[in-house]
């Protein structure tokens, strides 16, 4: 496969990369120690954004001013009514730089620029649902508890939380999260990756324009340990909600225990497709190779593994290998782009040494196994490795690459155990006509999410998130804004209080 990447057609080769900013209590504003970091195109290696980098000091200014603005600032206290009008203009204004802000998540991240304008779209949907949700957010009432009790629970606003994003989906992903923090009333501390921060400075640049008060919304750009460690553990911190690889989450649940924060956690996935003898096999072929390569594999949902019966195994392989070879990889900037770029050239190192030791340990590799010669940016070619035992590394662990692991099998019990043979738990695909079979492997899977005859569809009204090592707490869903929040108990009296001790 020959890749045509032409470097030259990119105005940020000749004019220069774009300096981005942080954004601490409502302006615009360098690292108090002057850290400064850059982000080369995965797709083109040309130099495309240059960032002011913060560290402690500038976390310790974006919580005071996180702080002041929750407890003395208008935020909190106004209707929801006027949030949500924040959160719809916010969402118009995303609409209105659709194309900037694609634009600048496919330089960055490698993705591909069509699909990166659908994830800008999806955002703008997630901010209108979350404006939806900050209106119908209520509490409970309890009149049964007596003649002279009446109780009330608030749901109120948790307070500052740190938002933690990750590089593969940089809009949507602080999307399922800043809206509803802000629709509960919450104010925030986010930080994007330090690889893909731009079309957050862009979503800080919105919100200004929205009306959003200075202090609610702040955005420090950083490494994890330079930044996003104290956030973690920052004492004027309420919650953190992170997204990222499992092995962070982990540190940073850890990290955030020290002073008992509420913690959301989406991290990483090993999906499996299951493929019964009686599904409608173009559609499953097609929803394999999509959920495989989508994103180039670096997906927290991708479908890497194919659990596929005996049956038809064979067949579904070589309609498979063909659809798979019309799957355009190249140019981030080419509309008619499916797969793009990987996010680093030590990515690619990794996963194309996740394909050798799959071969070392017994599988073989029917398509693909390497990085693609591209003369700039790094790409990989779409990969099958077949033969595949459940013990093997490439069948447990997250390769976070365009690589999918296929295995056999020829009873229910023996896809559902395959299904359930990794640490993670986010989703999973089942494909059949019947409806026993669909069910049974559903029910069974301990998965946050079950596809049936469908794959990766997602909508802000369901709830998103994964079992197991795979996360804590679910994103989306009518629960996204009450998650921000703090249950409080107020409880009534009415009428002369006898005493309390029986024989007082
Ligand atoms: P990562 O864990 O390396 O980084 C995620 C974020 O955490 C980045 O902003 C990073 O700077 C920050 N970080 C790093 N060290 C930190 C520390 N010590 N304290 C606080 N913050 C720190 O993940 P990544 O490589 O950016 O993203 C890929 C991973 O994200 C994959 O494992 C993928 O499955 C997962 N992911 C999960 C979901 C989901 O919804 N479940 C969605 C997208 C990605």
């Amino acid at each position: 496969m020959t890749l045509h990447i032409d470097p030259k057609h990119l105005p940020e080769a000749q004019s220069g990369p774009r300096r981005y900013q942080m954004l601490i209590d409502g302006k615009w504003t360098d690292g108090e120690v002057g850290l400064e970091g850059e982000r080369v195109s995965p797709g083109h290696g040309v130099l495309v954004s240059r960032y002011a980098f913060g560290s402690e000091g500038d976390v310790n200014r974006a919580a005071a001013a996180a702080r002041r603005a929750f407890h003395r600032g208008p935020w909190p206290r106004m209707k929801a009514a006027d949030r949500a009008a924040v959160l719809l203009k916010t969402a118009d204004l995303i609409d209105a730089r659709r194309e900037e802000i694609a634009r600048l998540d496919a330089l960055e991240s490698g993705k591909p620029i069509a699909q990166a304008r659908g994830e800008v779209a999806g955002a703008a949907d997630i901010w209108r649902y979350a404006a939806s949700l900050a209106r119908t957010l209520h509490g409970e009432s309890y009149a049964n508890l007596g003649d002279s009790m009446l109780g009330v629970v608030l749901r109120e606003p948790i307070g500052v939380v740190s938002i933690i994003t990750p590089w593969n989906f940089p809009f949507l992903i602080v999307a399922q999260k800043l809206p509803f923090a802000l629709a509960a009333g919450c104010t925030a501390i986010v930080k994007p990756s330090e690889m893909t921060s731009a079309s957050t400075v862009v979503l800080g640049e919105l919100l200004m324009e929205a009306g959003l008060p200075e202090g609610v919304c702040n955005i420090v750009l950083g490494t994890g340990p330079e930044v996003g460690a104290h956030m973690v553990t920052h004492p004027s911190v309420d919650m953190v909600t992170f997204t990222g690889s499992t092995r962070v989450g982990k540190a940073t649940m850890q990290a955030a225990s020290a002073t008992l924060k509420k913690v959301a956690m989406e991290l990483g996935g090993k999906n499996a497709q299951v493929v019964f003898p009686d599904a409608d096999l173009e559609a499953a072929v097609d929803a394999a190779v999509f959920g495989a390569f989508f994103n180039a594999g670096e997906c927290c949902n991708a479908g890497s593994r194919l659990i596929v019966h005996k049956a038809v195994a064979a067949d579904f392989l070589a309609a498979f290998e063909k659809r798979a070879a019309k799957v355009r990889v190249g140019d981030p900037l080419d509309d008619a782009t499916k797969v793009g770029a990987i996010i680093t050239p030590e990515h690619l190192k990794k996963i194309e040494n996740a394909v050798v030791d799959a071969s070392a340990d017994g599988a073989s590799v029917a398509i693909g196994g390497a990085g693609l010669a591209s003369g700039a940016g790094q790409y990989m070619a779409p990969t099958v490795v077949t033969g595949v035992k459940p013990e093997m590394a490439i069948a447990r662990d997250e390769v976070f690459g365009p690589v999918l692991s296929v295995m056999e099998f020829e009873r229910v019990e023996e896809a559902i155990r395959l299904v359930d043979t990794t640490d993670y738990g986010l989703s999973a695909g089942v494909w059949s006509k019947d409806i026993d079979t669909a069910v049974t492997v559903a029910r069974a899977a301990r998965t946050g999410t079950v596809w049936v005859n469908t794959f990766m569809d997602g909508y802000p009204e369901l709830p998103f998130g994964g079992m197991k090592q795979s996360g804590v707490g679910r994103e989306l869903g009518k629960g996204a804004v009450e998650d921000f929040t703090e249950s409080k108990t107020i409880q009534f009296h009415r009428g002369p209080r006898t005493s309390w001790w029986v024989d007082g």
